[in-house]
């Protein structure tokens, strides 16, 4: 009996030292509502955020909304009443959220944009993101780069163009660095989008869906490239990458003398990764996104504390209501040549995950 209550005591001596720091640190609530899991992107981010935000003593409430409009509306709103002291979002559609915001900030939560820039509202306190005009300058740039080594001999080349999803602030952002670099070429005849079709009106792709960006691309081929070539694609995005060169390969290119037109990416998702190493896709842009929950969750520490958090731009991002001071990480140009170096020197890939 001794020994069991002896026992007894050590078990709830260790059971209280345990729990103690876990109370002693308890800083309250942090919402985490990233848009979806169809890109491992965001996965990524919600679970370093998660993970980051436990060790500082918070505690998160991570909801991912697959990409539906009411369901993250729901599951902000579910944040609030369950007493989140700040919300970290990365929106689905930039310009929804103005009501539950306002609702938010009227119990006193904080809010941080998330890698996408929240609109039309006056309650967005800080945004944490890369330079996005830079991503489309490195997108542009390292397409030029392509078609000069991959077609040395045949300008103008034929270059069709893609845009991200019209309700994303970034994909303005990265369809206009990419027009920087492109557009004084098509002015001077080195360039020719064929389609005639430009601008983010035409060329987005709502929802940054893949399958809409291979629809088009088989569209643009039957429509404009029976006779010709294309030579370059500008894809903001590797998951529409993946679509667009499934169209192109269905129609011969990247084989026998068919050669590959040379095509963009974002985001060194794995799978890319592995098509620029299989000569495939030409390149994409590198953003480390543990870089960027570390920005975040530096914010809302200040932010708690009553302090300012460290920003680096308080020009750029005009949401509608007001210039939302912002933290922008370095977007990194990838191909074949440095995608080794890059990412497992990063330690964001092994390179068994990028060889198997
Ligand atoms: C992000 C990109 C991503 C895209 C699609 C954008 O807002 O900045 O990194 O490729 O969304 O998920």
């Amino acid at each position: 009996m001794k020994r069991i209550t002896s026992l007894l005591a050590a078990a709830a001596i260790s059971v209280a030292s345990f729990a103690a720091p876990t109370f002693a640190q308890d800083k309250g609530m942090v919402g985490i509502s990233m848009p979806t899991k169809t890109s491992t992107r965001w996965i990524s981010d919600g679970e370093t955020m998660e993970k980051l935000f436990e060790e500082a003593g918070y505690q998160p409430d991570l909801q991912f909304a697959d990409d539906d409009i009411p369901n993250q509306l729901a599951q902000i709103e579910n944040m609030v009443t369950k007493g989140a002291k700040v919300l970290v979002i990365g929106a689905i559609d930039g310009t929804t959220l103005s009501d539950i915001l306002q609702k938010a900030a009227d119990s006193g939560v904080r809010i941080i944009a998330y890698d996408r820039l929240i609109r039309d509202s006056g309650n967005v306190d800080y945004y944490a993101t890369f330079d996005n005009f830079q991503v489309g300058v490195l997108q542009a740039s390292s397409l030029v780069e392509g078609l000069k080594a991959r077609f040395p001999d045949t300008k103008p080349w034929n270059v069709e163009l893609f845009g991200g999803s019209p309700d994303d602030n970034n994909a303005f952002f990265f369809y206009d660095g990419a027009m920087s670099v492109l557009q004084p070429m098509i002015d001077s005849g080195d360039i020719v989008v064929k389609s005639g079709q430009s601008g983010m009106e035409t060329v987005g792709t709502l929802r940054w869906d893949g399958s809409v960006a291979q629809a088009r691309m088989e569209n643009l081929l039957s429509s404009t490239y029976t006779d010709g070539r294309v030579d370059g694609v500008l894809s903001p995005y590797d998951g529409l990458s993946i679509g667009i060169l499934s169209a192109l390969k269905g129609v011969g290119y990247g084989s026998g003398d068919m050669l590959m037109p040379v095509v963009t990416g974002q985001d060194a998702e794995l799978p890319s990764v592995k098509s620029i190493l299989a000569d495939e896709q030409y390149s994409t842009v590198f953003k480390d996104t543990r870089e960027l929950a570390k920005v975040a969750v530096n914010m809302v520490n200040a932010v708690m504390e009553g302090k300012e958090p460290e920003v680096n731009d308080t020009e750029t991002y005009d949401n509608g209501v007001k210039v939302v001071p912002s933290y922008l990480l370095k977007p990194v140009a990838v191909d074949k040549s440095n995608a080794k170096d890059i990412l497992v020197g990063a330690g964001y890939y092994t390179e068994d995950q990028i060889d198997n």
